[in-house]
């Protein structure tokens, strides 16, 4: 996943370009071939290098049976600061509280000499942002798929209080059978109090809600996922993010104006232009909950497939 990024700005104006999570790459982790925790209760092996994200490197590893797992490890010399300490364990805490099928499965965490390791259900399939670099574009019932699969550990996470706040695609993950596995729970925040609104700027720049970056007076909620749901199901099916331009400030610039086309040269259907633009409504409140999402008329047209054939990786599945 690319880096999420995090800033505080003044309202009104686009924002600057936000800053790089911090201690980024400072000191990558480089962990043993063999991972044990201090007591020596758990261990695996090293198997393999699966990605990095901001301050994590992910690894496969076997455990003791040979099961499979992703294994994120984060070097505790990159945790120098008391914030950089507690985004991690607020991401631990909150990330080990969910269960469910469409969410990585939080297995284990412990602390090695050198290292936080965190054990997690792995994906072998890659990331939605893997599938669309090789597809292009995906179809629309691939896309009903996916979508509902999304919002359903959305909404689950929802229930129990959690703002993702960073769904894109590089942090939708898939299993073997392509299902989806919503992970990265590195921005996700927790509302405490009902009614609580959160006011810190931070997202993925593409993925952003307005209220994000343009009403920092009043905060942002829940609502923010169901945008970036919305600003996913576009991309998915017209092959590139909305507001996509080249510079950060631009792209902001066109989310205030909510300005965004559906190009000719890329048709999709009426339903899905319809509700890409329910969801993408700039005043939160107005936005349509995610319950109405999953109940309009693009999920009961034509085909919804009852899953999607690894064959998806390279060419487009014919689900006469
Ligand atoms: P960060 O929180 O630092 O951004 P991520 O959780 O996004 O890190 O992980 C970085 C990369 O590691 C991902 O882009 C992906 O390639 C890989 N990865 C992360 N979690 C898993 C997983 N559960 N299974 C397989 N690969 C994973």
């Amino acid at each position: 996943a690319t880096t999420p990024q995090k800033s505080r700005q003044k309202p009104k104006q686009p924002p600057s370009p936000p800053l790089q999570r911090q201690n980024t790459k400072a000191t990558p982790p480089s962990p043993p071939s063999i991972i044990r925790d201090k007591q020596g209760y758990l261990q695996f092996h090293k198997v393999g290098f699966l990605g990095e994200g901001g301050f994590a490197r992910v690894y496969e590893a076997e455990d003791f049976r040979g099961t499979r797992v992703a294994c994120k490890v984060v070097s505790r010399s990159s945790l120098t600061t008391k914030k950089t300490k507690t985004k991690l364990y607020a991401e631990i805490r909150i990330h080990k509280s969910l269960s469910h099928p469409n969410i990585v499965a939080f297995q284990e965490c412990f602390e090695g000499d050198e290292n936080v390791y965190m054990i997690l259900e792995l994906c072998t399939s890659g990331s939605l942002m893997d599938l669309l670099r090789r597809r292009k574009r995906l179809t629309e019932p691939e896309a009903r798929f996916f979508l509902v699969q999304i919002i359903g550990a959305c909404h689950y996470m929802h229930t129990y209080q959690v703002i993702h706040r960073d769904l894109k695609l590089g942090n939708i993950f898939l299993d073997a059978k392509m299902n989806v596995k919503v992970g990265d729970f590195g921005l996700a925040a927790l509302i405490e109090n009902p009614g609580e609104r959160k006011k810190t700027i931070c997202g993925t720049p593409n993925y952003i809600a307005p209220e994000v970056l343009f009403d920092t007076a009043n905060g942002h909620s829940f609502e923010v996922d169901t945008w970036s749901i919305g600003v996913i199901l576009y991309t998915l099916i017209i092959g590139r993010p909305p507001f996509q331009t080249k510079e950060v400030k631009a792209i902001y610039k066109r989310i205030r104006d909510n300005e965004y086309e559906f190009p000719s040269e890329r048709p999709i259907s009426a339903a899905a232009q319809d509700l890409i633009q329910l969801i993408l409504t700039p005043n939160p409140q107005e936005r349509p909950a995610l319950l109405d999402v999953v109940h309009d008329s693009f999920f009961a047209r034509n085909t919804f497939p009852s899953y999607i054939p690894t064959s998806a990786h390279d060419f487009a599945p014919d689900f006469r």
